[in-house]
């Protein structure tokens, strides 16, 4: 590979594979094109699912030890890449250089503590007529099929634990950041048994075909609630089962013995990082009105502070908008808003005719419940700050939302918050901080917020299907 910054292909069946056509990556910091991707056809779809499906019975067999090598292997790959990978991932996606590298080392981190995991074998009876174990085998192939907002760790929350339970997979990045992936397939390339690890990339018609191809024994799906519907429908044509990472609009209820001084940066961060374009951001605050005008001071403050720029540029803090149907969202969002007559604390206007998908962070003053700024994900820097003062009410005003991803409760008495955390209906509850989220950790959306798990024990057997042997003694 001479260039890790041009000549971007697809890696199917262990080979560098180009296209007749391409796909154009913009830089959404100005939206100059930073390179061209390949735009998988139908012909190299069959081919990179055949790949995978003639490498499956031979990585399968291979000895889990060899696998775990190979996963680890590609952890350090990525690590030793880091800086490149890096600065791809800001060219394409538009986070700044730092969040950006703790993207790829965190997934470096990732493949390293996937390929620890154990695959359970359960020993179900051992009786004196008969002995009977549970193992977990793997499914075939995969296609992965990942969102523009993580596009790094996302990716390898499927490719790792997808090959360490012994299947083959095809990952397919998003149109707008297909970048770091097609050259992690290349570099796996020299590592990797060949149709092990395939990538490809395309416009909009490839997530559909790539769901709906007849080879692909499962579906591990991250990105919006509406496509993974129509992923759920596809993939019920042949019975695939399907994992599915949807979106959230994620809660937190501030309560009035909250440290601020401790949890400021963290209330603020939680909102803000990658410039809100996070499933689990906290996209609706609620505040006890004894301390809403203290807690809005501290967040209003650090948004004046923050700098919103070019991700390449020294001290920029938050990148663009990642791409240009997202940012129209993001405009139409705050429009609504300012038509509305809501007060925004902070930001609100957003530039016109410059180069770049930038929006200023914006938070919005107490919004009526029902407003759009409320009830809809924003995936972009608009935080809405609500107050309350009952926590019946508040604790229905956070259910009563059909996501149920994750949500957090911030308070000095944390037992107090775990017994409010236990009533949220949502797959995680952080107290007093957001986002920890781990390799050995079950993550899972519940209501619309997603179908099954990804991390943890429980996600890791998603890759898998039990297989019971009896034998009678
Ligand atoms: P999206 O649903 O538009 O696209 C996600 C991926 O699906 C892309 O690769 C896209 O090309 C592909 N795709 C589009 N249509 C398809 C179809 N019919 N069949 C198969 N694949 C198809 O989502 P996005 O805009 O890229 O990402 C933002 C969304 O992702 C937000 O809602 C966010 O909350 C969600 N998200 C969820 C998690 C999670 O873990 N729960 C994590 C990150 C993002």
């Amino acid at each position: 590979m001479a260039d890790f910054f041009n000549n971007f292909a697809m890696t199917i069946d262990g080979q560098s594979i180009s296209s007749a056509t391409t796909v154009d990556v913009i830089n959404p910091a100005n939206e100059d094109v930073v390179a061209k991707a390949p735009d998988c056809s139908r012909e190299q779809l069959d081919q990179a699912v055949a790949a995978a499906r003639k490498a499956f019975p031979k990585w399968r067999a291979t000895p889990l030890e060899e696998r775990r090598r190979l996963v680890a292997k590609m952890g350090e790959v990525i690590a030793q890449h880091a800086d490149d990978f890096a600065r791809l991932f800001t060219l394409e996606q538009g986070r700044p250089l730092k969040g950006a590298r703790m993207e790829v080392d965190f997934s470096a981190f990732w493949c390293g503590a996937i390929a620890q995991q154990e695959i359970p074998v359960e020993v179900t009876e051992d009786s004196e007529q008969r002995r009977s174990e549970t193992r977990h085998v793997p499914l075939g192939v995969v296609a992965g099929i990942v969102p523009w907002n993580f596009p790094f760790n996302l990716a390898i929350w499927k490719i790792a634990p997808a090959l360490l339970t012994g299947n083959a997979i095809v990952l397919k990045p998003s149109p707008f950041t297909p970048l770091t992936m097609l050259k992690l397939g290349e570099l796996m390339q020299e590592h990797l048994p060949a149709g092990v690890f395939n990538v490809i990339s395309g416009g909009d018609q490839l997530g559909p075909w790539l769901s709906a191809h007849p080879g692909i024994d499962k579906i591990s799906f991250t990105g919006s609630t509406p496509t993974g519907k129509r992923v759920m429908q596809t993939a019920a044509e042949n019975l695939k089962p399907v994992t599915l990472e949807l979106g959230g609009n994620d809660a937190a209820i501030v309560m009035p013995d909250v440290e601020l001084d401790k949890v400021a940066d963290k209330l603020f961060g939680a909102s803000f990082a990658n410039s809100g374009q996070l499933c689990v951001a906290i996209k609706r605050m609620y505040i006890h009105e004894d301390v809403y005008d203290q807690v809005a001071d501290a967040l209003v403050t650090r948004a004046r502070a923050a700098k919103v720029g070019n991700g390449l540029e020294q001290g920029s803090n938050y990148g663009p908008i990642q791409n240009r149907p997202q940012f129209e969202k993001v405009k139409d969002l705050i429009r609504d808003a300012r038509e509305n007559g809501l007060n925004f604390l902070v930001g609100g206007d957003v530039p016109e005719g410059g180069k770049g998908y930038f929006v200023p962070l914006a938070i919005v003053d107490n919004p009526p419940e029902d407003s759009r700024v409320v009830q809809e994900e924003a995936f972009g820097p608009v935080l809405p700050l609500i107050k309350f003062s009952d926590i019946d009410d508040v604790i229905e005003r956070a259910n009563a939302s059909d996501y149920g991803l994750a949500g957090s409760v911030w308070s000095a008495d944390s037992q107090g918050a775990i017994d409010i955390a236990a009533r949220l209906e949502t797959g995680t509850v952080w107290v007093n901080e957001t986002q920890y989220i781990m390799p050995w950790t079950p993550f899972a959306g519940h209501k619309l917020s997603g179908f099954g798990v990804e991390n943890g024990r429980e996600g890791l057997l998603e890759f898998t299907k039990p297989q019971t042997i009896t034998v009678a003694k």
